[in-house]
């Protein structure tokens, strides 16, 4: 693919103002999250796009996020940046237990639901998936384009991972637990799809509330006090 140049100059303008002030995220409602995105092919000339994966990899950070797809910095195009770390995740507290209060009785709660697992930076172009069985995990998970909500979805607990890398080259990954969910919810993106067509809508919440009842360190509590189980099938496509 010929790099497109009137494409390029517009993302190297808004590498130079993320300089200043960060990229901005777009947010639930405009029509380039709903698109499904080109293939990528090197549309942007080299430099700029490296330029453009380095200020998107500071405001995935900054927010604090694990990924962020080209849709979401207003691109239609098919890439997305991930990463998340064990050793962070541990500093903020995960794996430890916690006790929540329930009908009384003090119910003690895993904060590692969530089976954690490294996922180095990952630049991955084209990425798809597709699941090695049919076993879903039920787990809250936001997105930097809706801010402030969270909502439990079923993702496949094993996929394969496919996409290429920035020389081309392809990979292929077996990815299991909170990886394959970041994986699954970025690749949606690439295809117009957000969390919230997939998600269990009764259990949509506020980050604020979900902190204040500790849903997200207990679904079982989450299903108790919302109503709703998995068997809803609110979280089909
Ligand atoms: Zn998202």
């Amino acid at each position: 693919m010929v790099v497109d140049e009137s494409l390029t100059k517009i993302v190297e303008k808004t590498v130079k103002r993320a300089k200043w002030k960060g990229l901005s995220v777009v947010e639930v409602g405009d029509p380039v999250l709903r698109k499904k995105c080109q293939k990528y092919e090197g549309q942007i000339a080299h430099e700029t796009f490296k330029k453009l994966l380095h200020a998107m990899r500071s405001c995935m950070l900054s927010k604090p996020g694990v990924g962020l797809a080209a849709p979401q910095v207003g691109l239609p195009l098919s890439f997305a940046i991930m990463e998340d770390h064990v050793a962070g995740a541990k500093r903020k507290g995960e794996g430890a237990q916690i006790e929540l209060r329930e009908g009384g009785r003090m119910e003690k709660a895993r904060k590692d639901d969530r089976e954690f697992a490294e996922l180095p930076f990952l630049v991955a172009l084209n990425p798809s998936y597709k699941p090695i069985t049919s076993k879903k995990a039920y787990f809250y998970e936001g997105c930097l384009s809706l801010p402030g909500f969270q909502a439990v979805v079923g993702r496949y607990l094993d996929i394969e991972a496919r996409w290429e890398d920035e020389g081309g080259e392809e990979h292929m990954k077996k990815l299991h637990g909170w990886p394959a969910r970041i994986f699954q919810h970025e690749a949606d993106h690439l295809c117009g799809i957000l969390y919230i067509d997939k998600c269990i809508t009764r259990s949509f919440s506020s980050n604020d509330n979900c902190e204040k009842f500790l849903f997200p360190y207990s679904i079982s509590r989450a299903k108790k006090e919302l109503g709703f189980s998995p068997q809803m099938k609110s979280d089909e496509a």
